[in-house]
């Protein structure tokens, strides 16, 4: 249940500025997440039908899950975030799940009514939950920062593991994933769940900013890699590798 406690840190909303141990909860209701434009390309489908139902609101709704997701990769509004100014959000008939394209300023997301379709198995419940999951993974794509110094996306398995690991860490703590969701063994530079689990883990069992100080490193360690930004978040003495063993077991994989 801990998962929860970070979506609602940001609906509490009580700056505290004393330099006390005391847990600090930052709000983000002021942030400008970026102006949100909604469009339904597929209105004649069961899928966009199924997600009126579900989202009364697209904008407002979108808005609120970009903060959780602000939330979980930052300190506060004052750190180095990149500067979203328009989210572009598609629901349009297609085989796929979702899609995130191009960089702020201006981003686009592509929602399937098709995987809506798919994802309904007469529970309108887990359909929130499948919703805001995708949502969560694709706005994080929108606001992480990415590493420096080691190609690209395209070009370099690590920078690719740890964009989408990020992505799915981000949607498992907020609550769009759980337990049932993770990938036994693996590797940490699988990618997607099977990195999201691991990083999750090393915030639910090594510090509570795990997240945060491992998005910040991007901006310190440079050329990136997972064992440099594993000792920029937790300490030197800390290995990824041993880490990774070390969950493997307590996650009884091995
Ligand atoms: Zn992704």
């Amino acid at each position: 249940m801990r998962v929860r406690v970070i979506v609602w840190m940001c609906v509490l909303g009580i700056m505290s500025s004393c330099g006390c141990s005391e847990k600090k909860t930052v709000d983000w209701s002021g942030y400008d997440v970026g102006k949100v434009e909604f469009r339904n390309l597929s209105p004649e489908t069961e899928g966009a039908r199924l997600y009126a139902r579900i989202v009364p609101n697209p904008e407002q709704f979108i808005q609120e899950c970009a903060r959780q997701v602000l939330n979980t990769l930052y300190f506060s509004p004052q750190d180095s975030i990149p500067k979203v100014e328009l989210i572009t959000y598609e629901l349009k008939s297609y085989d796929g799940v979702s899609a995130k394209s191009g960089n702020p300023p201006a981003i686009m997301i592509t929602y399937s009514t098709d995987w809506i379709e798919k994802s309904y198995k007469g529970d309108l419940e887990l359909l929130i939950r499948e919703n805001r999951g995708v949502l969560w993974h694709e706005l994080t794509h929108a606001y992480q920062l990415e590493p420096q110094g080691i190609g690209s996306y395209g070009t370099n398995k690590t920078f690719w593991a740890f964009i989408e690991g990020m992505a799915d860490a981000v949607r498992y703590v907020n609550g769009g994933f759980t337990l049932d969701d993770r990938p036994k063994g693996g590797n940490y530079m699988d990618g997607y769940r099977t990195t999201g689990f691991f990083l999750a883990w090393l915030m639910q069992t090594k510090d509570s900013d795990f997240l945060r100080k491992f998005n910040r490193s991007t901006l310190h360690v440079k050329p990136w890699s997972f064992q440099g930004a594993i000792r920029y978040s937790l300490g030197e003495g800390y290995d990824v590798d041993r880490l990774w063993e070390e969950y493997m077991s307590a996650m009884g994989d091995k």
